[in-house]
């Protein structure tokens, strides 16, 4: 069924708020509370949303919350990354049900990757026991065209150039699928889900076989040109060094990655533990190369700070989390090299979702864009 302009208002405030009540849908949405009694209970007819429950306490009479209902509408996210690629299944809470991954190996000798792709996710939604999804989020480590249809490519992974996925996806699971590269994301998984819900200007950057970070300014994505800004794993922090995949030399890419952290430390050491058993164990060796790589990141962060100037910014991925020391030099290098103007108030955090982040943001793209898209149809045909 289709609803009006109020209606989808007031089911995305519902859907934005984790349980809320038909008063505070009333001033959150300027409609009067007399079409929000009409409204709410269409909904609640129509299953889209259900009622929770009372709240208040004392003599005032007491309110009931709204919530979205988790079974009206599923969701599928796939978060495409270098090294793997993960698939989940979620409600319209955005709660996941099913969870899969594979590695990006094992589409190395497969003649069409997207093919390969779409078997595995139709054996994925047999096993989960659903045979329709309303929208599905795709994020993608790599380049995708300003169009957001295809993927251009994915660095070191071959077989995955110049996709055209969602006219693909879109004709075999009929329902709307959104790309995206995966930092772009991951930053749209903290603004929907996380902890950037209230923040208009922020910076996610998340680290483990590559680098990749989302930039929102005013609130929207920061796309540029060619849809590519935010290619932080390619600024340049010491042109001596080795060269990157992109052709470059000395990107920070070259050095932060988890698999560049293990080959320096292995450098340096020689035999003897895993980085990882060493960092453990104070080794100086590991420690040395947490305080450098930590250094890197921060004076490249710091940049990005004077150019944006940033609320928060969030950190992630396996090197951030396995290795505590480098986020604590990210934080003193920053205070020590951008702007103080710029970090005045400014916070630098862990980002919401750690390891999953990437998966995350692939799922709040399909929800969140699935009801936005179709109020936007609406306030076009409207205007
Ligand atoms: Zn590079």
């Amino acid at each position: 069924m289709k609803l009006s302009p109020s209606e989808l208002l007031v089911l995305q405030t519902i859907q934005q708020s984790g349980g809320i009540s038909r008063k505070t849908v009333a001033d959150k949405t300027g409609l009067s509370q007399a079409s929000i009694t009409k409204i709410s209970k269409m909904l609640l007819e129509q299953r889209f949303i259900v009622e929770g429950n009372r709240i208040g306490s004392g003599q005032g009479r007491k309110e009931v919350l709204l919530y979205p209902n988790p079974d009206k509408f599923y969701f599928l996210g796939i978060d495409i990354g270098g090294y793997r690629v993960r698939l989940a299944l979620a409600d319209y809470n955005l709660e996941i049900s099913h969870e899969h991954e594979y590695l990006m190996t094992e589409f190395d000798e497969r003649e069409d990757v997207l093919q390969e792709l779409m078997m595995r996710i139709d054996a994925f939604l047999n096993e989960s026991g659903r045979t329709h999804i309303d929208a599905i989020g795709i994020g993608v480590t790599g380049i995708v065209d300003s169009g957001r249809s295809r993927i251009l490519n994915i660095p070191n992974c071959n077989g995955w150039d110049n996709l055209n996925i969602v006219h693909e996806m879109e004709r075999r699971y009929r329902c709307p699928v959104y790309l995206e590269e995966s930092g772009r994301a991951m930053a749209c998984g903290e603004k929907i889900l996380g902890k950037a819900r209230d923040i208009e200007d922020f910076i996610v950057v998340h680290i483990a076989f590559g680098v990749v970070a989302g930039v929102f300014i005013n609130g929207q994505p920061l796309r540029g040109f060619n849809n590519v800004a935010g290619l932080l794993g390619h600024i340049t922090v010491d042109d001596k060094t080795y060269r990157c995949l992109c052709g470059n030399y000395g990107c920070l890419e070259t050095t932060v990655t988890y698999p560049m952290l293990e080959e320096e430390y292995r450098n340096k050491q020689g035999d003897g533990p895993r980085m990882l058993d060493a960092y453990g164990m104070n080794n100086k060796n590991a420690l040395d190369v947490c305080i450098t790589a930590g250094k890197s990141i921060g004076v490249v962060l710091s940049n990005v700070i004077n150019l944006f100037n940033p609320a928060m910014v969030f950190v992630g991925g396996p090197v951030f989390d396995h290795f505590p020391l480098i986020f604590e030099e990210v934080k003193r290098t920053i205070l020590l090299r951008a702007n103080r103007f710029a970090t005045v108030g400014m916070k630098l955090a862990k980002s919401s979702f750690h390891d999953r982040q990437g998966i995350m943001g692939a799922l709040a793209l399909a929800g969140s864009r699935c009801l936005t898209e179709e109020i936007e149809r609406l306030e076009v045909r409207g205007s």
